[in-house]
């Protein structure tokens, strides 16, 4: 593709992304797909897999060389994203988590004290995390309960948060807390905390359906003492910055499903190829024919909405709508694919033998978390209908 053209189509990749796509398919197919049953029986990750990630650049992405990062764009993250999830989407998570909340949190919001002392640890050893989410509060965020009290200069943090991804693995957590909670949304405020601060705790994990190489974990914080220096933002702005990380966020979560939906469609497609019933191969029925081409189209209406909005927040335009729509969209494509990828392999799409029975149960999570499929509904409806 001619990179200058003013006609550039939304899935076309210029030479640079076409090749750090290429690049992140080989690493997944050769490094990460033999390990896959393994860390979802084992319900972890391979210490050695996190290592290569970090040494591949894929857990830095948009992170400035200036703070040994890689200096991608947000379609680099999304693309890295998209690429894994087709082989793991577990691993997918893992990445997505560290490029498009952690460290996005952290360029849009934190003072270069914060960056140079952060940036260069996540793009080179240290995992992030996003602490939202508490018992009480999912869909409602701004209901949270943690309790960050001012007291000498600083801040004690008290409360616990439930479902936070990365927290087995990770170093650094972006905790969301309130100073005041007669202030409602305006007293929550975001905290920078490192795993070794005391009184901070991560706790049980929990046992899931999909994706469960993903550590999912309570926190506790009891009596954290924090320093004025790791507020993120300002004080009272933390609603703001929920919100504003999880609009780019839900990109990246449309960019997971969409590479699940990839790579279940790639299974289901070389199995109708190799497997004959009534003395011919099933891609040579019309009838297998058709369900696969109908899952290529869902696919490809995926694609379009996931680049063209991770393309949009590029370009400084506006995209909270189509994040919303991507993710929403793309997480009833991957359910869908991988479902019908199911009854594509017959018996053996059943069976943990094959890959596909695996991506039907990592589906699911798409509608969940990020925001479930009702609450990007009601971002949808609130900029379509302008209420
Ligand atoms: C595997 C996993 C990983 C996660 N990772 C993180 C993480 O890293 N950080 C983090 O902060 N959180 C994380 N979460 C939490 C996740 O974001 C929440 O589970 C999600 O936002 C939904 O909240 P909830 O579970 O409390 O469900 P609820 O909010 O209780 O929703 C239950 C049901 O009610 C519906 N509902 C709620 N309100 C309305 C309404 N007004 N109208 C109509 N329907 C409504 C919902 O759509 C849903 O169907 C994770 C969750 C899971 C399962």
């Amino acid at each position: 593709m001619n990179p200058l053209s003013p006609h550039r189509p939304i899935t076309a990749l210029d030479q640079d992304e076409s090749l750090f796509r290429d690049t992140v398919r080989h690493f997944a197919e050769k490094e990460i797909a033999p390990l896959v049953r393994r860390m979802d029986e084992e319900q972890r990750f391979d210490a050695a897999l996190i290592r290569r990630l970090f040494d591949l650049g894929l857990m830095g992405i948009p992170i400035p060389p200036e703070h040994n990062g890689g200096g991608g764009t947000f379609f680099d993250s999304i693309l890295a994203v998209e690429t894994i999830s087709a082989v793991d989407p577990a691993v997918g998570v893992l990445v997505d988590v560290q490029n498009t909340l952690a460290a996005a949190a952290l360029l849009r919001w934190a003072t270069q004290e914060q960056k140079a002392r952060y940036l260069p640890r996540l793009a080179t050893e240290t995992i992030g995390a996003y602490a939202l989410s508490e018992a009480g509060s999912g869909s409602d965020a701004f209901a949270l309960q943690t309790l960050a009290e001012p007291s000498g200069g600083g801040y004690v943090l008290n409360g616990r948060k439930l479902w936070i991804t990365n927290a087995r693995e990770a170093g650094l957590f972006i905790v969301f807390a309130t100073i005041d909670p007669e202030a409602g949304y305006k007293g929550i405020t975001a905290f920078l905390v490192d795993r070794d601060t005391p009184g901070f705790t991560v706790g049980r994990k929990e046992d899931k359906l999909g994706i469960r190489a993903s550590s999912t974990c309570e926190l506790i914080l009891d009596n954290c003492v924090l320093e004025a220096g790791q507020v993120l933002g300002e004080p009272g702005l933390g609603y703001k910055i929920a919100i504003e990380t999880l609009n780019e966020g839900r990109i990246g979560i449309g960019a997971q499903m969409l590479g699940l939906a990839e790579g279940a469609w790639a299974h289901a497609a070389k199995y109708a190829r190799e497997r004959k019933q009534f003395g011919k191969p099933l891609v040579e029925f019309q009838a297998m024919q058709f369900q696969l081409a109908e899952m290529a189209t869902d696919i490809e209406a995926a694609r379009l909405m996931v680049y063209n909005a991770a393309r949009l927040k590029d370009a400084g335009m506006p995209f909270r709508k189509e994040a919303a729509m991507c993710k929403y969209f793309a997480s009833q494509v991957a359910e869908r694919v991988a479902s019908l990828a199911v009854e594509v392999l017959g018996g053996v799409g059943f069976v943990r033998d094959y890959p596909v029975e695996k991506l039907y149960r990592d589906a699911k999570i798409g509608k969940i978390y990020e925001g479930t499929s009702f609450m990007q509904l009601a971002a949808i409806a609130k900029t379509a209908l302008g209420l």
